[in-house]
């Protein structure tokens, strides 16, 4: 089998996958029609408005019409991190990945601007800071993530949002590492340090070391991008590197990209703000422009309502996402323990979608069929060279499972699959944003 048509093939399961899903609307779309209306009350509040919330808010919406759904949100605005690489290598205005809930609110989707604080679980109530309450029958949370800022000794929330950006919430960090970037001097040096696993898009640190160097290729061709990395492989670690190798001179003395791992020293212990200074094993790293992504973990209300346990993140039913310690409450996207899926937004996505299915089902009493998964991480190493990490995902024995013979890595360079493959990227961008915000 080509590589093409196997990719195609990939598409077309993809879409059965989808399809699987899309096809549950079907049962729940009989209680549109008064032939299941087995609960009376169907209220249900999703905490968090990004990637998984504004799907399962849509998705249930489409599933069941009668269903009263709540999304309680921080912001008004939405800045997908998907593509803020590309605003952060300036090829790409910070406009075009704002989005806001206006088609939401059209479709009958109750927004409310506001943080929550509290979930109280036993009364299935959730209580936003300006005090306001939302009684449940089903809650989603979709929070994202947080970060653990003092694994590394001098960073902290408040350094990050004044000097030395994470940007992996896109936003204002994003304007401000992009400006940063813009302002350094021709020679200077871009340090950027990475999480350990697990973490929040795992190609993600690399798409921007990729397309900081490509700028720097282009408008700064004497600077330098310093990569410091806990671990020792990475997702899509052979093709970052041949195409670091093939556009930046990785491996010569005149490369862009240096990348230094766990076994080279790579893990940074410490930061001097002042002089944007961290120490890693490997010794003392001084930059022009410095970026710092922390170990992650859920985001505080997971924290705040107990649905973490002792862990990190929380642990779930992985075909209702319900979470395993509280009953009716649901946790999908980065937050979820949902492996082998990846902390992505297609994950957030497609989990959304199997989410509201099985709420949806359940408030109108009809059993929920097997879902399905799919996922798929476009990374851009140069313009015009894109590649992608792609799975189908399936439910076997209580369990997420990759499906065999799905999905697979772009393969061997070619020009013209890598100049698609950036046009799938953007592609993919474009339906996604307009599936969830649209
Ligand atoms: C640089 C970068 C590039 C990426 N590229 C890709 C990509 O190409 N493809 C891909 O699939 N994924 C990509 N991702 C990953 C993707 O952005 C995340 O996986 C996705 O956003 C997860 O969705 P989520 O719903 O879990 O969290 P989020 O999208 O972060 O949404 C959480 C929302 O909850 C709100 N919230 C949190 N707590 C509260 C509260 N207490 N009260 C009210 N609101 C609250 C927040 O304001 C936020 O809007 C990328 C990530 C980064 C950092």
């Amino acid at each position: 089998m080509t590589n093409i048509s196997r990719r195609d093939l990939l598409k077309s399961s993809a879409v059965t996958a989808a399809g699987a899903t899309a096809g549950l609307t079907g049962i729940a779309s009989a209680s549109n029609h008064g032939k299941h209306n087995h609960s009376k009350s169907k209220r249900v509040v999703i905490v968090g408005g990004g990637i998984g919330g504004a799907t399962a808010a849509q998705y249930l919406k489409k599933m069941d019409s009668d269903i009263d759904v709540t999304l309680i949100e921080a912001n008004k605005n939405y800045h997908t991190c998907f593509m803020s690489n590309e605003v952060i290598g300036g090829v790409r205005p910070m406009d075009s990945i704002e989005f806001n809930y206006d088609k939401l609110a059209e479709k009958g989707i109750k927004v409310v601007f506001g943080s929550v604080i509290n979930i109280d679980p036993d009364k299935q109530r959730v209580i936003t800071k300006d005090n306001k309450v939302f009684s449940y029958d089903r809650a989603i949370v979709s929070p994202g993530i947080d970060f653990k800022y003092d694994e590394i000794e001098g960073y902290s929330k408040e350094v990050s949002e004044t000097s030395i950006p994470h940007a992996w919430k896109a936003g204002p960090q994003t304007a401000m590492l992009l400006k940063q970037l813009q302002e350094m001097k021709d020679g200077g040096t871009f340090v950027i340090v990475t999480p350990p696993n697990p973490f929040r898009c795992p190609p993600g640190p690399y798409e921007r070391a990729s397309l900081v160097a490509a700028y720097f290729k282009k408008h700064k061709p004497n600077s330098k991008v310093v990569i410091l990395d806990p671990k020792e492989k990475f997702s899509k670690f052979g093709l970052f590197m041949d195409g670091w190798k093939r556009h930046y001179g990785y491996g010569t003395d005149k490369s862009i990209i240096t990348w230094i791992g766990k076994e080279a020293g790579g893990t940074v212990s410490k930061v001097d703000v002042a002089t944007k200074t961290v120490t890693a094993e490997a010794g003392e790293f001084k930059a022009d422009v410095l970026n710092i992504i922390p170990p992650q973990k859920a985001g505080p209300i997971a924290f705040e309502t107990d649905l973490v346990g002792d862990l990190d993140w929380c642990s779930v039913d992985h075909k209702t996402f319900e979470s395993t310690i509280h009953k009716n409450i649901h946790v999908i996207g980065d937050a979820s323990i949902a492996s082998p899926m990846p902390k992505s937004g297609y994950s957030a996505n497609s989990q959304a979608k199997v989410c509201a299915a099985a709420i949806a089902s359940s408030l109108n009493g009809v059993p929920m069929p097997d879902p399905s998964w799919v996922n798929t991480c476009y990374s851009i190493i140069a313009p015009k060279d894109g590649v992608s990490v792609a799975m189908v995902y399936a439910y076997k024995d209580g369990k997420i499972i990759k499906v065999k013979g799905s999905g697979g890595l772009t393969g061997p360079y070619n020009a013209e699959d890598r100049k698609r493959e950036e046009l799938y990227a953007h592609s993919w961008f474009n339906n996604i944003t307009a599936d969830i915000f649209g």
